[in-house]
């Protein structure tokens, strides 16, 4: 007897398709699909059977920078210039009422979004300032403990406006800290001294243990870039592999050469880059009239040099980002398209960008393969290539075998 078996499922590129049995929430068998509805399927005992009917399986997308506190606060927010500044401005504002309860509805509305696109993991990040004290915080971690039978919820207690000149931002961030935070974030573009900034979140971090993770160079002016100061911490503090970065937009202004100088910085400290199409492209150019540039980064060309890149939604709804979905398998379409790409093997990496490379600091195992969690989501696509090319929809996902939602497919009635 068997707990599950999903039946015709393709999982790898090519016209195999298989069986996938689970017991007790984890992968027992993979076995080519019998061609025929077999006496052997009517046979087997499986408390419950999903057909997938040839469509992509896959463990899921994992959101490698997402804010689900500052989530669907559109109504609260006055956007008259589109910029960065107005955006933390106007948010800074509405953070003051924020309750617990309030977060707590807004966050929940996008992390149920996000689990019907077919996301398993998620990395938000949670401001804890003179602003909202812990009241984020608190309401963010009930969410993680509600979610749980869906999606892996990672919490950075992250400094959105300055910390070296904010003592209670700092005392606040040690608290959630204490209280269970999985990681530690900053923003040195906020602060007045950046460096100073960067060094005592890597502090927290080596206190605590735990990885960190910071939005940088968010502008289209090539110089005063973060990387290297961040680079130098990594590897003085032995960090490899533990630090991501966000936007990096500088990277996309500055010359060829002073890009790959960047980069091989980026790839010797094994430092995460994350690309945040839907902010990077509203922000950004705001001063340009005419030819206004995407400012976004070629993460092809980073990954072509070694460096772990993802991609990911940022913001939903608010004034960083007045669109969103929570869905990653839109977010790698806008991406791709953005980026001008269009070869099969181009749309392949970015697919990487939101399963492999973003499941990296999330603990668990992020492949349909014997032993692992029967972690899937079926995807209305034949293939991973196309469920980007087309935005497919996410039909059906299971955690630990369980089914946590379905999503149908679209009817025409024909007359
Ligand atoms: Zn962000």
């Amino acid at each position: 007897m068997i707990d599950l078996l999903v039946k015709n499922a393709k999982i790898e590129e090519g016209d195999t398709l298989v069986d996938i049995r689970v017991k007790e929430g984890k992968i027992l068998a993979i076995d080519t699909a019998s061609k025929e509805a077999s006496t052997k399927d009517s046979e087997e005992k499986a408390s419950f059977i999903y057909n997938a009917a040839g469509q992509w399986v896959c463990p899921g997308f994992y959101e490698s920078h997402i804010h689900l506190d500052k989530a669907c606060i559109l109504d609260r927010c006055n956007i008259e210039k589109g910029t960065l500044d107005e955006a933390i401005k106007e948010t800074g504002k509405a953070k003051k009422n924020f309750t617990e309860e309030d977060v707590f509805k807004r966050a929940s509305r996008v992390v149920e979004m996000a689990i019907k696109k077919g996301t398993v993991g998620l990395r938000t990040f949670v401001e804890t300032d003179p602003k909202t004290e812990l009241r984020s915080f608190d309401a963010i971690k009930k969410v993680a403990k509600k979610y749980a039978f869906a999606i892996d919820i990672q919490i950075c207690a992250f400094a959105q406006e300055g910390l070296t000149q904010d003592k209670e931002t700092y005392q606040l961030l040690r608290q959630a800290l204490d209280h269970g935070a999985d990681l530690v974030g900053g923003c040195p573009y906020k602060d007045e001294h950046p460096e100073r900034h960067i060094e005592m979140v890597f502090d927290f971090a080596e206190q605590f243990d735990v990885p960190v993770d910071f939005h940088v160079d968010f502008d289209l002016n090539p110089s005063h870039s973060s990387i290297p100061k961040i680079v130098e911490e990594t590897s003085k503090r032995n960090y490899q592999g533990k630090v991501s970065i966000g936007h990096v937009t500088k990277l996309a202004a500055m010359p060829k050469e002073q890009r790959l100088h960047m980069a091989k910085l980026l790839k010797d400290a094994d430092i995460t880059l994350t690309v945040l199409p839907a902010t990077d492209i509203f922000l950004n150019g705001r001063e340009h009239k005419t030819l206004v540039p995407r400012g976004m980064v070629d993460a092809k060309e980073l990954a072509r040099l070694g460096i772990n890149t993802t991609l990911s939604s940022n913001n939903i709804l608010n004034a960083f980002t007045p669109y969103g979905d929570a869905s990653l398998v839109r977010m790698a379409n806008m991406y791709a398209n953005i980026a001008q790409l269009s070869k099969d093997s181009d749309i392949a990496e970015v697919y990487k960008m939101i399963t492999k490379n973003a499941a990296k600091p999330f603990s668990r195992q992020s492949e349909i393969k014997i032993g692992n969690p029967a972690d899937f989501v079926v995807m209305e696509a034949e293939s991973s290539i196309e469920a980007i090319r087309t935005v497919a929809q996410a039909l059906a996902g299971f955690k630990n075998g369980k089914q946590t939602f379905s999503n149908e497919k679209a009817l025409i009635f024909f007359t």
